[in-house]
């Protein structure tokens, strides 16, 4: 059993809290390994060290950084078959997607190479008698990142490189259940010739992220996980005069109309409900069938293909489905099955019995559908986060948008239509913040940003893009002025001509 640590100053640290959190292989529920979590003190040492670091790679030229994060990015390509590898062994994620899920954090990493432009401040020139304004982008200081532990290498990615590039040093606390990737990730990042102290990793739990929210040397909070954790780092970090952007939970809508080819549909719907299991903030949940038929038609071709998927232990190819992360987390799923079950909606295909030949001790589920879900169930209401899609019905356009908007949830959404106008008055008016026009996990790259609404984000600026390096800097802006005479006494404001 392999044991970790924390990553301070570019150093592995045994931690010294006698407190551990096990970590398991999802595909055979064994535990493979136990973490340390942080105390109060360790944190705030890691903070020390982080502070510590920031003068130098602050005042570090932006093409020196910009270097330094290229070469990042090479060795994040070099090693992204070991970075997947990591994340699909304690995520249970099947290892294509795990492939992709690194790539997707890499983009980040490319993104932010191109830093010396990103950062670049704004010149007015002369704006009255020989004065100049001028503004820059100052990084904050020492930030920090918490995860979660659905995606441990492009969350940790998306915070860690834009954070770091734009002349800040973090402290990230990953997942507890899945920590060998993002460490991973910090030691490359040395590797890379970034100096110790920029990119520390402490393992941990409530008691390390609330040493993070209330130490006053942390300047901001970048937190990804489920909504009511996510509302409380944000109530709490703000009270602490911190800047915070922090992503919760979702209920993704597909709103399907009449128009739409059902069995590409089908398709779409069986890679974004099933895809990682269900294990995703932007994986479709709930389908919106506009009209009984379409309805009908769409239970016809998911019902075989739900029970034909391909489930198995997550480093073997060419699946479509490992486990989930936990045996909490399984047994969790199955009691909103239930839910859905006992609140009168339909399941037309059950996966709560299917177990794995020679792995029944693995976290499994097969895939699960649900059909004539209402708007007041609480499996409705509520973020499941697995391998469980949920059909209703809607006599039309309207009252499928109004669901999607109406819902706590904003996070992502998706239309499958044939027609440009739905298509675009769906993207218009739905209060959801990323929309797909057919196509069904519309993830935005790099360079835009990512976030949700409502209660899928607290906070004011996305994830990665230019909003991230909006969120990691601030702004100072310089009036100068050098006189070639004396310059006259003004007592009324300055008002320049
Ligand atoms: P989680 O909220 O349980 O954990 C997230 C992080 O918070 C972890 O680092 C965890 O250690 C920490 N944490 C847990 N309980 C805490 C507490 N009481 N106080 C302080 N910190 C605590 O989330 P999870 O189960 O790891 O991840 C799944 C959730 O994340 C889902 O709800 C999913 O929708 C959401 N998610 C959202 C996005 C997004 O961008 N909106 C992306 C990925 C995942």
């Amino acid at each position: 059993m392999k044991h970790y640590t924390h990553y301070i100053g570019g150093e592995h640290f045994q931690g010294t809290s006698e407190r551990y959190s096990p970590v398991f292989n999802p595909s055979t529920g064994e535990q493979s390994a136990q973490v340390p979590l942080a105390s109060k003190s360790e944190v705030e040492n890691a903070i020390a060290v982080a502070q510590a670091a920031f003068p130098a790679w602050s005042a570090t030229s932006v093409l020196a950084r910009s270097r330094i994060m290229t070469k990042f990015t090479a060795l994040l390509y070099e090693h992204q078959a070991e970075l997947a590898e990591l994340v699909s062994r304690e995520h249970g994620k099947v290892i294509e997607d795990a492939m992709g899920s690194v790539l997707r954090g890499i983009e980040v990493a490319e993104f932010a190479c191109g830093i010396p432009q990103l950062q670049k401040g704004e010149f007015s020139d002369n704006v009255a008698g020989g004065i100049d304004i001028y503004s820059m982008r100052k990084p904050l200081g020492v930030v920090a990142g918490i995860t979660p532990f659905n995606f441990p290498a492009m969350i940790p990615l998306w915070m860690a490189t834009m954070a770091i590039i734009t002349g800040n040093t973090i402290v990230l606390k990953p997942s507890e259940k899945d920590p060998a990737c993002p460490m991973r990730l910090a030691e490359l990042f040395i590797e890379a010739g970034g100096p110790a102290g920029v990119f520390n990793i402490v393992n941990g739990d409530k008691e390390a992220v609330d040493t993070l929210l209330h130490d006053s040397r942390i300047k901001a909070v970048s937190f990804v996980g489920s909504t009511a954790i996510a509302q409380y780092v944000y109530e709490t970090a703000t009270k602490n005069g911190k800047r915070c952007q922090a992503m919760g939970g979702a209920k993704n809508h597909m709103l399907i109309l009449p128009d739409a080819d059902l069995n590409g549909v089908a398709n779409a719907l069986m890679g974004a409900a099933y895809g990682s299991a269900g294990e995703r903030c932007m994986a479709i949940s709930v389908g919106v069938c506009v009209g009984d038929e379409v309805a009908d038609k769409l239970i016809e071709l998911l019902t075989p293909r739900i029970k034909a998927l391909k489930i198995g232990t997550s480093l073997e190819t060419g699946l479509e489905m490992g486990p989930l992360v936990t045996k909490e987390h399984r047994a969790k799923v199955m009691d909103y099955i239930q839910m859905g079950v006992d609140e009168g909606a339909d399941l037309i295909v059950d996966g709560r019995d299917f177990s794995l030949e020679g792995n029944e001790e693995g976290y499994f589920l097969g895939g699960s559908l649900f059909d004539n879900v209402k708007k007041d169930m609480q499996s409705y209401a509520q973020e499941i986060f697995g391998p469980v899609l949920q059909l209703m019905r809607v006599q039309n356009f309207e009252e499928g948008m109004a669901l999607a908007s109406d819902h706590d949830y904003g996070n992502g959404t998706s239309i499958f239509t044939r027609s440009g106008a739905a298509a675009r008055t769906y993207a218009d008016r739905v209060e959801v913040g990323m929309v797909g026009i057919n196509v069904p996990i519309p993830v935005p790259l790099a360079f835009h940003s990512f976030g949700g609404w409502k209660a899928s984000a607290f906070g004011d600026h996305n994830q990665f893009g230019m909003e991230a390096v909006r969120f990691y800097t601030k702004v100072k802006t310089v009036t100068s002025r050098w006189p070639e005479s004396t310059i006259e006494a003004d007592f009324s404001i300055p008002t320049l001509k």
